[in-house]
């Protein structure tokens, strides 16, 4: 099952955040994450990642992914650094 998508479609015009550099496939999506996502309005900022939220239960939810996974993710990802050092 060898087959890949041509080679001219990889050529995609990507619009970059000025502010946060993520990437957007669209302008318009670039315009609506600028004005609605971007620097604007309450955030809430998850202290676990980089992730942000327009509301505090929608933080609240995510955080709670963080909470209960926690440990095990910690764990997992410090195996697999060292790991990888070792080999
Ligand atoms: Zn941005
Ligand atoms: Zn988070």
């Amino acid at each position: 099952m060898i087959w890949g998508p041509p080679q001219v479609n990889i050529e995609v015009q990507l619009h970059t955040c000025p502010k946060c550099a993520r990437t957007y496939s669209h302008k318009c999506n670039l315009m609506r994450h600028l004005r609605l996502e971007c620097g604007v309005g309450p955030r809430f900022q998850c202290s676990s990642c980089e992730k942000r939220f327009k509301h505090r239960h929608h933080l609240r939810d995510h955080e709670k992914l963080h909470t209960h996974h926690w440990g095990l993710d910690t764990h997992m990802n410090l195996q697999v650094k060292k790991n990888s050092i070792k080999s």
